[in-house]
């Protein structure tokens, strides 16, 4: 594995997942993270964010995923939870329509609450489960492309995908952010320091990312 050292690092990204819930996010981040899976929804107990370092053109990307703990349920996520971000995972459930309908509300809650530079991947998540797909992968495909969006479909059950999902989204952030500096938008997004590696600071980094809950 691409591990590194959690305090060394080039790049500093803050990554959220968003999408109806019960679609997959937190075993998504549980399994890229941890490469662990739960076959109970435990909504109620929140991880606020977790890391992991890869490797990417010879740097260092910390990557900072962020999972609701539930608050997608009431259309309750805070703006807090967008600020700093710069990548986001718009997971629905392939097989479960709605929940790809729904995206479009996702991609408008991003457009009035992150910034407007953040780099949108749409997941398909659950393809194991084939014998109940009710999304198309080509209409998925398509609207991604329509939306200029990255697609995949991955599944946290099996493992497929999960790790060239989160590869594929720091890649594209890294290419970004290594070509040119970040624009200052005069509003309160963490900017990089004048000199040296761009590193996106999130809102709070000072924890283990673990909040305990129950
Ligand atoms: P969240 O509400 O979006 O965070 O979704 P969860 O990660 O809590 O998952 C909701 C339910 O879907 C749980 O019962 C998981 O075990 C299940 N689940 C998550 N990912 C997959 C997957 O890739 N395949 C299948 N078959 N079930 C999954
Ligand atoms: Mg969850």
């Amino acid at each position: 594995m691409s591990n590194t050292r959690d305090d060394e690092y080039d790049y500093l990204f803050k990554v959220v997942l968003i999408g109806d819930s019960g679609v997959g996010k937190s075993n998504l981040l549980s399994r890229f993270t941890r490469n662990e899976f739960n076959l109970e929804s435990k909504s109620t107990i929140g991880v606020e964010f977790a890391t992991r370092s890869i490797s990417v053109d010879g740097k260092t990307i910390k990557a900072q995923i962020w999972d609701t703990a539930g608050q997608e349920r009431y259309r309750a996520i805070t703006s807090a939870y967008y600020r700093g971000a710069v990548g986001a995972l718009l997971v629905y459930d392939i097989a479960k329509h709605l929940t790809y309908e729904n995206v479009e509300r996702w991609l408008r809650e991003l457009r009035d609450h992150a910034d407007q530079n953040i780099v949108i991947m749409l997941v398909g998540n659950k393809s194991d489960l084939r014998h109940l797909r009710a999304v198309p992968t080509d209409e998925a495909k398509a609207f991604a492309e329509r939306n200029t969006l990255s697609f995949i479909e991955t599944s946290a059950l099996d493992s497929t995908n999960v790790e060239t999902a989160f590869q594929n989204i720091l890649t594209e952030i890294y290419r970004i952010m290594s070509q040119k500096q970040i624009p200052d938008h005069g509003d309160d997004a963490p900017r990089p320091s004048s000199a040296g590696p761009i590193t996106i600071e999130p809102t709070d980094d000072s924890g283990p990312g673990r909040k305990q809950c129950c």
